[in-house]
C-alpha cells in the first residue's frame, strides 16, 4: 500500500510539505526510460498516459538530453529583451516551418493556460489595433478544457474547476460540443456536424456580432470530453462562420499539437488553418515547461504597430525549454512520430473496441491518433452513467497501477458525473507495446468488473 511505499522509502520525509492531490497514495519516481517508469518501490510501470499526454517521445531521449545539455553549459538564462538566443529563434523558425501557411510568428510561453491566456490578450488587442474595439467576447464550448488561469478558466466548460471562481470571472458564452455518441445518435454524422457548427452562429448573433471578439476550441476533445472528435462536416462550417463574422478562430491545440493525433497539428486533418494556435504538452514533450501562442505575421504587425503586445513572462523563450522543444520538434520530424501515433493509433483502437465488446460497462471508445479515450457506463444502450460512488475510472486507474499500467482519468461530460480514462502512450511506442499496454488494461477491467458487477 502508499504507507509502506512511504515507510520503505529513504527519500520520504516523515510529513511530505506538498499538498496535490491523491498525494502519498503513489510511489517516488526513480528514473524513466522510454514508454518506462521506475519507482523507488522497486516495480515497472508502462505509461500509457505519457504522463498527462505530455512526453510524446518517450522518457530519457538521448538526443533531447544532449541538446538540452549543450545548451546549460552555454547559458541557462538569457532574458528575451536584452539578448536573442539561437535555441528559441531555432525553434520559432522550425514551428513556422511545420506551421499552416501565414502562421509565421511564435510567443513563447512555459505553459498551457499561459499559452491560451496569450491568445485571448493578443486577440483582444489586435481588435483594438484594427479599431474592433468593441469585441471582446470569446465563444467557446462546453464541455471543454483551456486551462486553470482566469483567462483561460473563464473559456473552460468544466464546471468541477470553474465553479468556485465564477464570481472572479467575466461569464463568457459557450456552445454545446459536439458529441454525437451521447446527442447525435441516429443522425447522419454529416448533417450533426453541420447542426452543431450552427450553434455558433446562433450565438454570435444573440450576443451582437460586433462584441464578439473570437471562437476557441479543442480540435479533438482533450480530458474534458475524453478525445470526442467531431464530424468532418463541423470543422469547415465553423471557420466559415468565423469568418463571416470577422471571429478569430483560436485552436487549443495544447494536447492535441506536435503529432499526438496522427499530424503535426490536429488542424490537418481537416485543413483548416485557425488565426491563432496554442501550443504546448507535447511541444517539449516534458523535458522543459514550455508553451507557445502562434500567430500570423501580418496580425503581429498590426499589434506592433499600434503600440506593442501588452503582454510576457518572465521565463519566455527560456533557452533550455527552446533547446528542448528544437530537440524534441526534431525527433518528431526526423522519427515521422506523427506517422507512428497514426498507425499505432489504429492498432490501439482496435484493441480497445475489442474490450468495449468484452465488457459490459464499457460504452464507447474513441480519439484519433493516440489521443483516445474509454468510456465506462452503466448501460451500453441509454449510456446511462455509473453511480458516482462506484469511482469506477478512479478504481480502474488503481486497479491498472497495481498492474504497472499509467492511464489516465477524468469526470466526463462537463460536470462532476460519468467516468473516462485516457489511454494516451507516447508516440514512440511499438506494436509490442501496444499489445502488452492492452493485456494490461483487460487485466485491470477483468478486475474492476469482479468488483463492480451487480452493484449498478
Ligand atoms: N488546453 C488544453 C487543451 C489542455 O489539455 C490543457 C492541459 N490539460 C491546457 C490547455 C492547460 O495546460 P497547462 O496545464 O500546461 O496549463
Amino acid at each position: 500500500g502508499a504507507a509502506d511505499t512511504l515507510a520503505r522509502d529513504p527519500a520520504a520525509p516523515a510529513e511530505s510539505h506538498l499538498f496535490y492531490q491523491a498525494h502519498g497514495t503513489r510511489p517516488f519516481i526513480d528514473r524513466a526510460e522510454g514508454i518506462w517508469m521506475y519507482g523507488q518501490d522497486g516495480k515497472s510501470y508502462m505509461d500509457a498516459a505519457s504522463g498527462a499526454m505530455v512526453c510524446n517521445i518517450g522518457h530519457s531521449n538521448p538526443r533531447v538530453i544532449a541538446a538540452m545539455k549543450e545548451q546549460l553549459d552555454r547559458c541557462t538564462f538569457a532574458y528575451r529583451l536584452q539578448f536573442q538566443s539561437e535555441a528559441s529563434e531555432g525553434l520559432a523558425a522550425e514551428i513556422a516551418r511545420l506551421m499552416p501557411a501565414g502562421l509565421d510568428k511564435v510567443f513563447f510561453v512555459s505553459g498551457g493556460s499561459e499559452a491560451v491566456e496569450t491568445c485571448l490578450k493578443f486577440a483582444r488587442q489586435w481588435a483594438i489595433a484594427v479599431g474592433q474595439g468593441s469585441r471582446y467576447k470569446v465563444i467557446s464550448r462546453f464541455p471543454s478544457y483551456h486551462g486553470c488561469t482566469l483567462g483561460a478558466l473563464a473559456v473552460t466548460g468544466y464546471t468541477p474547476l470553474s465553479a468556485p471562481f465564477d464570481p472572479m470571472m467575466r461569464a463568457m458564452p459557450k456552445i454545446t460540443t459536439p458529441r454525437q455518441y451521447l446527442d447525435g445518435r441516429g443522425e447522419d454524422p454529416d448533417a450533426y456536424g453541420r447542426r452543431m457548427a450552427d450553434l455558433l452562429e446562433e450565438e454570435i448573433l444573440r450576443q451582437g456580432p460586433e462584441t464578439v471578439l473570437a471562437f476557441i476550441m479543442e480540435p479533438v476533445g482533450g480530458a474534458s470530453t475524453g478525445a470526442v472528435v467531431a464530424p468532418d462536416t463541423y470543422y469547415p462550417r465553423i471557420r466559415e462562420i468565423c469568418d463571416k463574422y470577422g471571429v478569430l478562430l483560436i485552436y487549443d491545440e495544447v494536447m492535441t499539437g506536435v503529432g499526438r493525433t496522427g499530424r503535426f497539428l490536429a488542424a490537418e486533418h481537416w485543413g483548416i488553418t485557425p488565426d491563432l494556435v496554442a501550443m504546448s504538452k507535447g511541444f517539449a514533450a516534458g523535458y522543459a515547461p514550455l508553451g507557445a501562442m502562434i500567430a500570423p505575421g501580418r496580425m503581429v504587425r498590426q499589434v506592433l504597430d499600434a503600440g506593442g503586445f501588452a503582454h510576457g513572462h518572465t521565463y519566455a523563450g527560456n533557452p533550455i525549454a527552446c533547446a528542448a522543444g528544437r530537440a524534441v520538434v526534431r525527433e518528431i520530424v526526423e522519427q515521422d512520430l506523427s506517422t507512428n501515433a497514426a498507425c499505432m493509433g489504429e492498432r490501439q483502437m482496435a484493441g480497445l473496441q475489442a474490450l468495449m465488446a468484452e465488457f459490459p460497462f464499457v460504452g464507447d471508445v474513441r480519439g484519433k491518433g493516440l489521443l483516445q479515450a474509454m468510456e465506462l457506463v452503466a448501460d451500453k444502450e441509454t449510456l446511462a452513467v455509473l453511480p458516482k460512488e462506484l469511482n469506477a475510472a478512479s478504481r480502474l486507474v488503481d486497479l491498472a497501477y497495481e498492474r504497472g499500467l499509467i492511464i489516465y482519468f477524468r469526470r466526463t461530460r462537463g460536470g462532476a458525473e460519468g467516468d473516462h480514462v485516457m489511454i494516451t502512450p507516447p508516440l514512440t511506442i511499438t506494436p509490442a507495446e501496444v499489445d502488452e499496454m492492452l493485456d494490461r488494461l483487460r487485466g485491470a477491467l477483468r478486475a474492476l468488473h469482479k468488483e463492480i458487477a451487480g452493484r449498478y
